[in-house]
């Protein structure tokens, strides 16, 4: 099964269908290409993915699909708690 290891040490799983770590989601410039009922397979094929790790709260977003790197995105509260320990 496929997994991505988050900067805390968790191995992320997003093999398993539905994923829990998994969110989609898409531009609304490309949502606007849709009107009326729309094939669902082509409105997921559209969308990108994020995998939240949940103990740390960071979202890895593969912007380009799951063969290139995700971007690493961290919650302020969580980037900025090792300085609050050092306060
Ligand atoms: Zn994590």
């Amino acid at each position: 099964m496929p997994s991505w290891n988050c900067t805390c040490g968790r191995q992320i799983p997003y093999g398993q269908i539905p994923c829990p770590d998994e969110w989609l989601f898409m531009s609304d410039f490309d949502f606007d290409r849709f009107s009326g009922q729309v094939d669902a397979e082509a409105v997921y094929s559209s969308m990108s993915s994020f995998l939240k790790c949940h103990p740390c709260r960071r979202l890895w977003v593969f912007w380009n699909g799951f063969s290139a790197p995700p971007e690493e995105f961290v919650p302020a509260k969580a980037a900025s708690a090792p300085h609050a320990v050092l306060a």
